[in-house]
């Protein structure tokens, strides 16, 4: 399988690590075989100044003249169903735009008012509809696990997304050209939801595409375990987006 990473933070983002400059990306990137990288920092709140500090990844890049394929794009929260935190203008510049539909531990972030694993399962399904709709989202990062929510109960937020909603959403974005992320490190621990959404998605047509998170270094290359882990999903390069 052709491998390519599409969430890795650099020290641009507040919780990566300072050795994460775009040069140790690269060199990381390429030791570990990758095609293709996405530099991924956050945008939480809409803020013209970051978004600027974000487009210089671009002549950073340039200068490099990387042996690899660097593609320069963002994280943005989606703070609710019709607002996410990049502009549209910057959103189009950008190669790439990673909205999370899920950074519910954000105290600016829309939580469901009852915080029952139906509510939160419902409402993230509409927060990736909105993500749909907005019209600039290339991958939703990390979907269907709430992991930093606490006092929720993980398994019964996945048991609870109503499946034919699920399946009406996964189609929408299949059409809207919207992929869906598939980490690895998350996927080991719900493998049998994660099988059935590849099933789905199959069905429909949908994306995914490949990320790690990377904050540090080491987390940048895919290990053993993360292959056999998507091959015991059943994940194959047919369902894996172009990039
Ligand atoms: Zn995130
Ligand atoms: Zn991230």
């Amino acid at each position: 399988m052709r491998l390519h990473n599409m969430q890795i933070h650099s020290a641009l983002s507040q919780c990566a690590s300072d050795e994460m400059t775009m040069e140790r990306i690269i060199r990381e990137a390429e030791k570990a075989g990758l095609e293709t990288i996405g530099i991924s920092d956050h945008i939480d709140y809409l803020d013209p100044s970051r978004e600027q500090k974000l487009l210089e990844n671009f002549s950073i890049r340039d200068k490099l003249c990387p042996p690899i394929n660097v593609q320069i794009g963002c994280e943005a929260s989606q703070i609710d169903q019709c607002t996410i935190a990049v502009d549209i203008e910057t959103a189009q510049q950008l190669d790439f735009v990673l909205v999370a539909s899920n950074h519910y531990h954000l105290s600016h972030v829309e939580n469901p008012i009852d915080r029952s694993p139906s509510a939160y399962a419902q409402h993230h399904l509409q927060m990736i509809e909105g993500a749909i709709d907005w019209g600039y989202t290339t991958i939703i990062p990390h979907p269907f696990l709430l992991t930093k929510v606490r006092n929720v109960n993980h398994s019964a937020v996945l048991a609870s997304y109503d499946r034919h909603q699920l399946k009406r959403v996964l189609s929408k974005a299949a059409k809207n050209q919207v992929a869906f992320e598939l980490n690895p490190r998350h996927l080991k621990n719900s493998p049998n939801f994660f099988k059935e959404l590849i099933n789905l998605g199959q069905q429909v047509g949908l994306k995914f595409a490949l990320g790690t998170d990377a904050h540090k270094p080491h987390e940048i290359k895919y290990d053993q375990i993360d292959l056999q882990t998507l091959n015991q999903i059943g994940v194959r390069q047919e369902h894996l987006l172009a990039i």
